[in-house]
């Protein structure tokens, strides 16, 4: 059989126009399982085809439109056509564009005798459509640049593009997405409800020899309210402001000056201390420390006295052991730091007191020391960011940065692991890092472009 397949154009005007497309052949006699239905090659020829018909009928269109002045109705002359190529995400397409004389009714080519005006020219800034802009950004934050290009070259018509060139459009998008967000920043006068959470975490990426350092940070985190939530990633040494890049995050997520701001992190006090100062004391920020974080130091201390107790010729009583090691945890999870601080002590104490005693018991008690120690430093350094965790769980109130790390890996490793075996520069991982925050909320995925139509 042939199947043959034609398009019928309808201007504006009533104007009606046939156009043919290649034909397919599935003749009945050397039909193998390979040919039936519409292959790939197939869809891509005629998608080709189907594009350039349409876009040669519009072009067509938007020139004789636009030749009419709009302010006196008069016919503008074609002043010349150039050969424009436009990108798209079905092909390659060679049109000729006309370039139109300005109206003798202009007044401003009196003062300022223009050059002819290119009708085309607003609706293809870049040479390429915004949707294949958006899908180079979101195949280039998904995958490497090189099989971006591939997986592109394998499943579209489109023109094959250069590994480079999928880079180039990610960073032009990367940079609009935070043009949008500055833009989007604007003060309201209504003050949402609640507080705002913010997870943060950070992740060490590769970095390009010329750096002179073996790896960069990123922070990766994620802002949530009541019912919604947005993802972000930055690499600060990247950006002139970190300080006013996060204000705008937070901005963009309805944070107004005097919303609440609670911050859950580890330990490290730089996280904490980028929200503080991109809030720049407008706001109340208040920092949590991530349960699972401190809940393992605190596993450490148990273990450490479980393998105490168990060494051999131990000669004191397990029970005086144990039960402070048991009721940390306790003390912990319901906010009472002073008073896990105290057993802490005492744990140290009572392992002191076995310096008569045989090598492995002492070696045991040695270890119970260390890990009390660490734990004491830890919070020692954390006390102000402690709260009742027990009062924040009943209430369902997030209690870990998980959330945060679920964004690293997200973000991060999935993209710029170190598995990966990619070196980053600052502003690439920057750009890649925020390209693939926006993919993963759905702010850039191919099929938003609705809103465009
Ligand atoms: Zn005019």
């Amino acid at each position: 059989m042939d199947v043959r397949i034609a398009i019928e154009t309808t201007f504006d005007n009533g104007e009606k126009r046939t156009h043919q497309l290649d034909s397919i052949s599935r003749p009945y006699r050397v039909t193998c399982p390979d040919g039936i239905g519409l292959r790939l090659e197939d869809g891509k020829k005629i998608a080709e085809q189907f594009q350039r018909v349409i876009l040669y009928d519009q072009v067509e269109e938007i020139t004789r439109e636009s030749r009419v002045c709009p302010d006196c109705a008069s016919v503008r002359a074609i002043h010349d056509y150039r050969t424009r190529v436009l990108d798209t995400t079905f092909g390659r397409v060679r049109v000729e564009a006309a370039r139109l004389r300005r109206c003798s009714c202009d007044v401003k080519s009196a003062a300022m005798p223009g050059g002819p005006i290119s009708p085309l020219a607003y609706f293809f800034p870049d040479r390429a459509t915004p949707e294949l802009q958006r899908f180079h950004a979101e195949l280039g934050s998904r995958h490497s640049f090189r099989e971006a290009a591939r997986l592109m070259k394998s499943f579209l018509p489109c023109h094959p593009p250069h590994h480079a060139t999928v880079r180039a459009r990610l960073g032009r998008i990367a940079e609009r997405l935070e043009c949008s967000r500055r833009a989007s920043s604007s003060p309201a006068e209504v003050t949402p409800k609640g507080g705002l959470t913010v997870f943060l975490d950070g992740a060490h990426i590769r970095c390009r020899p010329e750096y002179q350092q073996r790896h960069l940070d990123l922070v990766v985190g994620k802002i949530e309210s009541r019912n919604i939530c947005r993802r972000f990633g930055m690499v600060v040494n990247a950006t002139a402001s970190p300080r006013r890049r996060m204000r705008e995050e937070l901005s963009a997520f309805e944070w107004k000056p005097g919303r609440l701001l609670t911050v859950i992190s580890d330990g490290e006090a730089a996280l904490p201390n980028l929200i503080r100062n991109a809030t720049n004391g407008d706001g109340p920020v208040k920092h949590i420390l991530d349960w699972w974080h401190f809940s393992m130091r605190v596993q450490h201390v148990e273990a450490a006295v479980q393998g105490l107790v168990q060494t051999q010729r131990f000669a004191g009583n397990p029970v005086l052991f144990q039960r402070p090691a048991k009721s940390l945890r306790w003390w912990l999870w319901h906010g009472r730091a002073r008073v896990a601080e105290t057993y802490l002590k005492g744990l140290m104490h009572d392992c002191a007191s076995f310096a008569e005693e045989p090598q492995a018991v002492r070696a045991a008690a040695a270890r119970v020391q260390a890990r009390c120690e660490t734990l004491y430093t830890y919070l020692a350094n954390n006390m102000e960011s402690l709260v009742d965790y027990g009062r924040r769980y009943r209430s369902g109130l997030p209690i870990s940065s998980s959330r945060a790390e679920s964004s690293v890996d997200d973000i991060a490793n999935a993209r710029m692991g170190k598995r990966r075996r990619m070196r980053w520069s600052l502003k690439g991982a920057h750009r890649v890092a925020v390209t693939r925050a926006a993919v993963l909320d759905g702010r850039l995925t191919v099929t938003n472009s609705k809103r465009a139509a």
